[in-house]
């Protein structure tokens, strides 16, 4: 337990203020009442009344290395008192050096020169994408997406977004072309994960095959959309994993015509799936890649987009280009420096395997028990389960929803005390448990974990 739980404000008031005063038009009332958490630290929440939730989903993977971490909170305690603020017309050193360690990362990696655009928000910088890409293409203005992906809720992104759910109220923006995703589980009856990777491929292929497909001009050479925006694992798309074949697929379709490979490592990025960028396990570079989320920890705000010198060089993106107050702000260069110094003074990779590799033994186990686990996959410690009916396959978002509901609850039981768990829905018919837990989690707290899903399933089930 920490030392000092804030006191159990009083939560009823509170809720009926912020039901008198706050927007609803986020997504805090998709849980209903809403749950107010007043203290963090490493894989828990607290609520007011101290109740210890533990928290598998890390606020949408911002949180990969626990809440509170000691070592990021001191950097942005420590720049509060050398550097809080400063214009971003104006340089600060963590600025460029951070520019500078993701940069040189990726010269390494892939051998090609690139700069970085620092904006707050992850939707900010898939505008700031868009810009580069439409700019770099000579205005073209339309995109390939997947369905399944989501890359943010700002006008530009929602178009790129497949849900139409976000967009219908808006008007129009230059929506993406979805192209259909290797949802294995969900895919056609008698095809291997592999084949129906290549069905995919080929079927985005076909596009091209002809003018009258609609998207390529064969006499000019040319096609109709700059680019294609992948998530390497489908994030809020139920972190779905695609067969290892696909993206190199998708890429020589993407070579052959002069599309430019967008790679959105918001929610997948800073290894949650054991590696630095998810999209180094399928071997394909990116023309542009975007990051976000836990590149700060969840501390100060700090997204950004890092793209090949070729579109982003200062000949073809000059000052002004694009602009928001708080890009670049200096408390979250700062901790997103530290957070890169880290990431390369510790072996995260083994570790996140190994403790992903522990944790889907585990969900293999449960999906023994419970008939309703329809689907279990991870890559580090990025996980799902997919809950469904007993037939293990028929979607069923009432069962999660009421998992959900429980554990929020926090009346679920350990060593005789009352404990609640966070978990975070996602996927197509909304009924996949998308895990993402701390990087930092022991082994200890993924057992406790599955055997909270375990309750949370009995109890859940019994209606
Ligand atoms: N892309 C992906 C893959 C995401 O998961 C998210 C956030 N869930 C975004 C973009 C948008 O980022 P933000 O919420 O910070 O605007």
């Amino acid at each position: 337990m920490p030392k000092a739980v804030l006191a159990a404000a009083d939560d009823a008031a509170l809720l009926a203020d912020e039901a008198r005063y706050c927007s609803f038009g986020d997504t805090v009332h998709y849980t209903e009442p809403p749950k107010i958490f007043a203290h963090c630290e490493g894989s828990y929440l607290y609520d007011g009344a101290g109740t210890q939730f533990l928290d598998l989903q890390m606020w949408y993977s911002a949180v990969n290395f626990g809440y509170a971490n000691p070592r990021l909170n001191d950097v942005l305690k420590r720049q509060i008192d050398i550097l809080p603020q400063v214009a971003s017309q104006y340089l600060h050193p963590t600025k460029i050096e951070l520019a500078r360690t993701i940069a040189q990362d990726a010269e390494r990696k892939w051998g090609r020169k690139g700069r970085v655009h620092f904006n707050v928000g992850g939707s900010q910088s898939v505008e700031d994408s868009l810009k580069i890409v439409r700019n770099a293409c000579h205005g073209k203005s339309l995109m390939f997406a997947f369905e399944g992906g989501y890359h943010g809720r700002t006008l530009g992104a929602s178009a790129i977004t497949s849900s139409y759910r976000y967009r219908r109220r808006y008007g129009h923006f230059d929506r993406a072309q979805f192209i259909e995703f290797p949802y294995h589980f969900r895919g056609p009856r008698g095809m291997s994960k592999e084949e129906y990777g290549e069905y995919c491929v080929a079927k985005f292929e076909r596009l091209f095959e002809t003018e009258y497909n609609g998207v390529w001009d064969p006499k000019a050479g040319q096609c109709e959309y700059a680019a294609f925006y992948i998530e390497p694992i489908q994030g809020t798309g139920g972190y779905v994993i695609p067969p290892p074949n696909f993206f190199t697929g998708i890429k020589r379709v993407l070579d052959q015509h002069g599309i430019l490979l967008v790679v959105d490592e918001i929610q997948m990025g800073f290894f949650r799936t054991g590696k630095l960028w998810a999209i180094e396990h399928f071997g394909v570079q990116p023309d542009v890649l975007v990051f976000g989320k836990a590149l700060t920890n969840g501390l100060n705000p700090l997204a950004g987009v890092w793209a090949r010198e070729e579109l982003i060089s200062p000949e073809v993106f000059p000052p002004g280009s694009t602009h928001s107050t708080f890009a670049s702000n200096p408390l979250g260069t700062a901790v997103g420096l530290e957070t890169m110094k880290m990431l390369a003074e510790t072996d995260y990779e083994s570790m996140v395997m190994s403790k992903g590799a522990h944790f889907l033994d585990g969900l293999k186990d449960l999906q023994k028990r419970h008939p309703e686990i329809g689907d279990v996959d991870g890559l580090g410690l990025a996980l799902r389960a997919e809950i469904c009916e007993a037939d293990g396959f028929t979607p069923n978002r009432k069962l999660l929803d009421r998992m959900v509901d429980i554990g929020l609850a926090g009346e679920l039981e350990h060593q005789g005390r009352k404990m609640g768990l966070v978990l975070d829905v996602g996927g197509y018919y909304k009924n996949v448990i998308t895990l993402a837990p701390s990087l930092h989690i022991t082994t200890e707290e993924i057992d406790l974990g599955l055997a909270l899903l375990d309750q949370l399933l009995v109890k859940a089930k019994r209606g």
